[in-house]
């Protein structure tokens, strides 16, 4: 690993100050460092399109951007708040348990110790061409996708274009089915963004995963300081649940977030925050949406996708069937012998 300069921010202001002043240089803000330093900073992982990184500034310095607020107009995490934390807030397992139960999946508990909920809903795809050395690919400012001709497992089955990612994040599935938006600071300002639209897909930039903005080195000019929750309608209940193969700590085969109101599937409820009956799919694409589109609720995967013949499908009916209804799959074994390959 190549050496870097750290630098600790101690407010909002002085973060995007510092990436201001490194502007010209490979710059990122780095939370937990989990995934930042002990995944992406490897010297293999780069590419003309994707420096590594000479200047990082740590942002779990800053006071205003730990904790959690809940109040009559809702919940504010700050995006430097461990997942840790964020599991044992009682306000949350309360009222979002979604939130809690997505969290608590997420790796071990060593790393949910330190890794950050703006380190996990930012961190960088885990497709082991990316991770890998010698495949200077789409992702890495290269001309290739080596997923397309190669061991393309765990790739999209639902979407992808260019490159096949599927977006890491377990607690961005639970955040979509809230409805959550993500303060963003950076050089140009302050600003709001829904995370219905705070994820892009390779088309609009194969560089990045959502809509920060970078410099033309790629180096950051805007992080996320927070993640705000509008409270849900009220009896609105909701299902989480994720497939894995090991079941120890690992990442989903696919994962399925959607609130189910009180009224019914049917049910048009009344109430803030609160978009109807939508699904949040995890592990299944590369731009993470929320959907009520009828062809996935029913489990297959989308007719001209990339991987339709991929098994995970039978994956998604099960964790779709288990979201909704509120009980595991009936022999989730079973659907994910299917899974495997
Ligand atoms: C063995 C293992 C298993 C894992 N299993 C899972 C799993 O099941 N589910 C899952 O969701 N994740 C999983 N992860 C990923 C893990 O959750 C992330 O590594 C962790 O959450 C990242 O948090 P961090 O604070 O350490 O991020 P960092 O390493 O500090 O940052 C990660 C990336 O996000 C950027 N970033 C950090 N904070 C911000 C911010 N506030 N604004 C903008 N950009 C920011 C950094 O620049 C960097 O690119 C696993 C990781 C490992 C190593
Ligand atoms: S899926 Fe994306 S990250 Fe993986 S090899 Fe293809 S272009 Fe690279």
């Amino acid at each position: 690993m190549r050496g870097f300069e750290l630098y600790d921010a101690a407010t909002v202001k002085e973060a995007v100050d510092l990436l201001g002043k490194y502007s010209g240089r490979a710059v990122k803000v780095v939370g937990g460092g989990s995934d930042i330093v002990g995944g992406v900073m490897k010297d293999w992982v780069q590419g003309k399109g994707m420096p590594l990184p000479e200047v990082l500034i740590d942002i779990t310095t800053i006071k205003d951007m730990v904790g959690i607020k809940t109040d009559g107009g809702g919940t504010t995490i700050g995006a430097a708040t461990t997942l840790t934390d964020v599991i044992d807030n009682k306000d949350l397992s309360t009222k979002l348990p979604v939130l809690t139960n997505a969290a608590l999946s997420v790796a071990s508990p060593l790393i949910r110790n330190f890794g950050t909920l703006g380190g996990n809903i930012n961190q960088r795809p885990r497709c082991w061409f990316f991770r890998g050395e010698d495949f200077n690919c789409y992702k890495k400012g290269g001309d290739f996708c080596y997923a397309v001709t190669g061991d393309n497992r765990y790739h999209a089955i639902i979407g992808g274009e260019l490159c096949y990612i599927v977006h890491p994040s377990d607690t961005a599935t639970a955040l979509l089915a809230l409805n959550a938006s993500a303060k963003i600071a950076g050089t140009g300002g302050e600003r709001t963004v829904s995370f219905d639209e705070y994820f892009t897909g390779p088309r609009v930039d194969v560089l990045r995963e959502n809509v920060l903005k970078n410099s033309t080195n790629g180096g950051a000019t805007e992080f996320m300081t927070h993640v705000t929750i509008p409270n849900p309608a009220g009896g609105t209940k909701f299902g989480w649940t994720k497939l894995k193969d090991r079941q120890v700590y690992d990442f989903a085969l696919v994962s399925v977030a959607r609130p189910v109101p009180r009224q019914g599937r049917r049910g048009r409820p009344q109430g803030q925050g609160h978009q109807g009956d939508r699904e949040v799919r995890g592990r299944t694409d590369p731009e993470r949406r929320a959907s009520d589109e009828p062809e996935l609720l029913q489990g297959g995967p989308r007719a001209g996708s990339h991987r339709a013949d991929d098994p995970r499908g039978a994956g998604l009916v099960a964790a779709i069937g288990a979201a909704t209804f509120g009980s595991p799959p009936r022999d989730p074994s079973q659907a994910l012998a299917r899974s495997r390959f």
